[in-house]
């Protein structure tokens, strides 16, 4: 029987989901890594492993070690320091790795989003769009909205975030998956004139309900992936990526 010990860089759904598809597979042996960020994280199928690994280095000091034949890159798209270790750890060892990073969203003809490359960008333009401000780019980001004196903030994260705050927030801890009528109620309830979020891709109804309500959105584009990485986009294309491992194994 074919043996394919494969490390899933996790934080994601889509990392779970791949490794509870990758549970029901022959012959192959599924270890999941989280940075170690959420208090009480969704845990996957398998093995986990939690924290850094130590960068680059690290990462191939443990695919050594651990005697890993394959890295699926499934962290979230914002994630790019994990990428890039992934990366140089892979092309230093001669592991292979495919990174799994679902589609970013696409404005359609009722949208009013302004795209910007950074959260610099996005708290320099949110003044111009309304003082009251819905704040949905997680608790590491909202540091960059700090000093915006003028507009109130709703932050939603998973964790509570750390300082600096701006002056006027209500910070809202939930997690996904969130609800159309949940989001539209969330608008509406709290008057929300600007939605601000990172381009991270997957179900939105956060942005279905600022369609709906008129509401402006500003979205920061998601970081490059390296150059050269073989990149996939759905849960099914990874599977055939591992499963074609598993023939080489044979
Ligand atoms: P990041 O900036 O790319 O990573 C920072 C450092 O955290 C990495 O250099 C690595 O430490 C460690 N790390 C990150 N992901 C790891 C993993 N899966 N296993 C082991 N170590 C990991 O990542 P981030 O943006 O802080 O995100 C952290 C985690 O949260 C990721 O796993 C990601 O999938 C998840 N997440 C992120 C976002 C987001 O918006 N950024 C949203 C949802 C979920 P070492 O250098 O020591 O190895």
């Amino acid at each position: 029987m074919p043996h394919v010990r494969l490390l899933i860089l996790g934080g994601t759904g889509e990392a779970r989901a791949l490794a509870e598809e990758c549970a029901q597979l022959q012959g192959v042996e599924v270890i999941t890594s989280l940075a170690g960020r959420t208090s009480a994280p969704l845990l996957p199928s398998g093995e986990v492993r939690v924290g850094g690994f130590g960068g680059p280095d690290g990462l191939a000091a443990y695919l050594r070690a651990t005697r890993v034949d394959a890295v699926v890159d499934a962290t979230h798209p914002f994630a790019a320091a994990i990428t890039a270790s992934a990366v140089a750890a892979s092309s230093e060892t001669g592991v292979p790795l495919v990174v799994l990073h679902r589609p970013g969203w696409t404005a359609g003809p009722a949208d009013d989003w302004r795209r910007v490359p950074s959260l610099s960008a996005a708290a320099a333009i949110v003044p111009s769009l309304g003082t009251r401000v819905f704040l949905t780019t997680g608790r590491q980001s909202i540091a960059a909205f700090a000093p915006l004196d003028r507009c109130w903030f709703l932050a939603r994260s998973v964790e509570p975030p750390a300082p600096p705050l701006p002056r006027a927030v209500e910070v809202l801890l939930d997690r996904g998956p969130f609800t159309l009528d949940g989001e539209r109620t969330l608008l509406a309830g709290h008057r929300i004139e600007v939605l601000v979020s990172k381009d991270s891709g997957g179900e939105a109804p956060k942005l279905a309900a600022a369609r709906e309500a008129r509401i402006p959105v500003v979205l920061v584009d998601r970081p490059a992936l390296p150059r050269g990485v073989h990149a996939v986009q759905t849960i099914a294309d990874a599977l055939g990526w591992i499963a074609e491992r598993i023939r080489c194994s044979q």
